[in-house]
């Protein structure tokens, strides 16, 4: 049977990632969160004590760099240099550096040929900021996920919260915004809804309806 892509693209805190889990998991396709790619790339940098915004530093970097991706009951766990730094990766620091070196254009080609194997592989839920722009063009379903950014921040700190990182609600927003800004107005695959997509606005819905709505999304799109 031929292998289905399903792309989901939108700003930080959308509901992104528990949205495509929950749906691939639904589905039985594969869930690819691709910022947790970008930001493994962003942690290899911090490591090396190199600055994430200057591409003289960034790119030497990725020659030999050591990326898995691996899967533990659906979850996706990322691995650097044979470390599992799917929790570390998660860090506040990481969010800011992984939206730096992503604006480096050898970082996103570097990664674009890595994104695109898995999804030749499986039928994929893949999650990220071009995937139905950039890295899928022909994905059998594109979705542009949105929310108002006190929506997000709300989210986010809640996220940070459980994970017991405390943080405050005007920084996380302004972080949000900055992030927003940087995603858009990046000269390459910047964030943007492509021509095909259907947007979903997630503000005013919680995280049943959000799905709900996926789900039917992609039976119009897709026979299941
Ligand atoms: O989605 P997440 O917040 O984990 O992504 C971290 C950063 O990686 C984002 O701010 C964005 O700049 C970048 N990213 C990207 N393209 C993707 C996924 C993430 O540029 N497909």
């Amino acid at each position: 049977m031929k292998v289905k892509s399903i792309a989901i693209d939108g700003p930080a805190g959308a509901g992104k990632s528990t949205l495509a889990r929950r749906l691939a998991e639904k589905l039985g396709y594969i869930y690819v969160d691709t910022g947790a790619i970008y930001r493994t790339v962003a942690l290899k940098v911090l490591w090396e004590k190199a600055d994430p915004a200057d591409p003289a530093q960034v790119v030497p970097l990725l020659e030999g760099l050591e990326i898995h991706v691996g899967y533990e009951d659906g979850v996706q766990k990322m691995y650097l240099e044979g470390e599992d730094v799917s929790g570390a990766i998660r860090r506040h620091k990481v969010s800011g550096a992984a939206s730096q070196v992503s604006a480096i254009p050898e970082v996103r080609s570097f990664l674009l040929e890595f994104q695109r194997k898995l999804a030749r592989e499986s039928s994929v839920v893949m999650d990220g900021r071009d995937i139905g722009t950039v890295v899928l063009p022909n994905a059998d379903v594109k979705i542009f996920l949105t929310a108002a950014p006190e929506a997000r921040a709300r989210r986010r700190l809640l996220e940070l919260e459980q994970r017991g990182e405390p943080a405050d609600y005007e920084s996380i927003l302004r972080d949000i915004r900055a992030r927003d800004y940087q995603d858009e107005h990046r000269p390459i695959a910047p964030l943007k809804q492509a021509a095909d997509a259907v947007l979903l606005d997630t503000t005013r819905l919680n995280l049943d309806q959000s799905l709900d709505r996926l789900l039917s999304l992609v039976k119009e799109k897709i026979a299941l």
